[in-house]
């Protein structure tokens, strides 16, 4: 039996921090599923919306339940759902693409000019329930570990930025290593990456790049890395640049690292505008620069499972595991860059 009222992390109004309340079930429409949240992990943008910094305070309309990155079980169906049933193990794409716009009809729905995002613009996953709609609903087999469901988001915004481009054989830079950077280790090392150098100023980050497959791990304030780079590279530069910091001396470093010809996939976003040597850094090199949103729907999806199917273990990058009672905790710990991804554990005794 499905309850009238859940538990809910909310954002209660425009002013920092997060309150657990009673909220209503979301009721259903034809198209849409309901999901029992069983995990969500916590991503930086919910410590944006969190601390209410300047983003927040633009693209945040309170009251709402934030949470982008989940998995749990089907708990009701609209009449008009086929492909997923009650009970099956899901996560899902909380980018709701129009389906209307020039880029939806084009098979570009991750760049659509309408996008919703749940857990930003409207209800997310912080709660007991959360609903989707049925076409943005991933089912998970059972040969995913179960811990993995909730990492699809981020995880795939990793599986887009390194397959955006050719990677066996590739010397690889990765400039960040939080989740997604980490991610990205792993992505890369398994399609065939050479070598790849991780590029962190965070020790603790760079201990857990080379569990996931960094070879060389470089702390940006050594004043060395470039250094270093250009050594093991025959003097070359490396092949391809994964921007996964959005700090802007970190762009500016990549592309001076990036070889002549190279390819860059920029995801990191930055939180202003970046100066750096575009006649140098891409231009006289020739470089394919990739701006790097979301995940290819569904192509993304379907190379992320498939990763996950053949064994990829993404288990370090989870640090912490919380009730999504302590997200105050979570909040913290994701802010003093001790941890990486925090899971926060929903599903209430039913
Ligand atoms: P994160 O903040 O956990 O990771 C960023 C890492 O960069 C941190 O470990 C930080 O220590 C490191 N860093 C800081 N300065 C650096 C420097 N000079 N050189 C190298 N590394 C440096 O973030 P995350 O969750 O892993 O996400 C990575 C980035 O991707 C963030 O900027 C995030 O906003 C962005 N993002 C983009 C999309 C998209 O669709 N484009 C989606 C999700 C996240
Ligand atoms: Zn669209």
């Amino acid at each position: 039996m499905i309850p009238k009222t859940m538990q809910a992390l909310v954002k209660t109004s425009a002013a920092p921090g997060m309150e657990m309340r009673e909220m209503p079930v979301p009721s259903i429409g034809p198209a849409d599923v309901l999901v029992a949240v069983e995990t969500a992990s916590v991503c930086g943008t919910d410590l944006h919306i969190y601390h209410w910094d300047e983003w927040a305070q633009a693209r945040i309309k309170p009251p709402y339940i934030p949470g982008h990155e989940f998995c749990g079980t089907v708990a009701a169906v609209g009449e008009l759902v086929t492909d997923v049933k009650v009970g099956d193990f899901v996560s899902a794409e909380m980018h709701v693409a129009c389906g209307r716009c020039k880029q939806c009809r084009s098979g570009q729905a991750h760049v659509c000019q309408f996008v919703k995002i749940l857990g930003v613009d409207a209800d997310g996953a912080f709660a007991d329930y959360v609903k989707i709609p049925a076409s943005n609903v991933w089912k998970l087999g059972d040969e995913i570990p179960r811990d993995f469901g909730s990492l699809f988001d981020p995880f795939g915004n990793a599986v887009h930025t390194v397959l955006s481009g050719e990677i066996a054989g590739q010397t690889v830079a990765v400039t960040g290593c939080g989740p997604i950077g980490l991610f990205a280790i792993a992505v890369a090392k398994a399609c065939g990456a050479a070598d790849i150098f991780a590029i962190e100023p965070n020790e603790t980050r760079r201990e857990l790049a080379r569990k996931m497959g960094a070879k060389t791990l470089l702390d940006p304030a050594s004043g060395d890395v470039e250094r270093q780079v250009f050594e093991a590279t025959g003097g070359t530069g490396v092949d391809v640049l994964l921007e996964m910091s959005g700090h802007p001396a970190a762009i500016a470093q990549g592309f001076r690292m990036l070889r002549m010809g190279g390819r860059a996939s920029l995801l990191g976003i930055p939180s202003r505008a970046v100066e750096m040597d575009l006649a140098n850094g891409v231009i006289f090199k020739g470089a394919t620069v990739h701006g790097i949103n979301g995940r290819k729907m569904y192509e993304t999806w379907f190379q992320a499972e498939a990763l996950l199917r053949g064994g990829m273990d993404l288990s370090p990058v989870i640090t912490h595991r919380l009730p999504l009672a302590e997200f105050d905790a979570a909040m913290k710990l994701l802010e003093s860059g001790e941890a990486s991804k925090i899971l926060l554990t929903v599903k209430r005794q039913r």
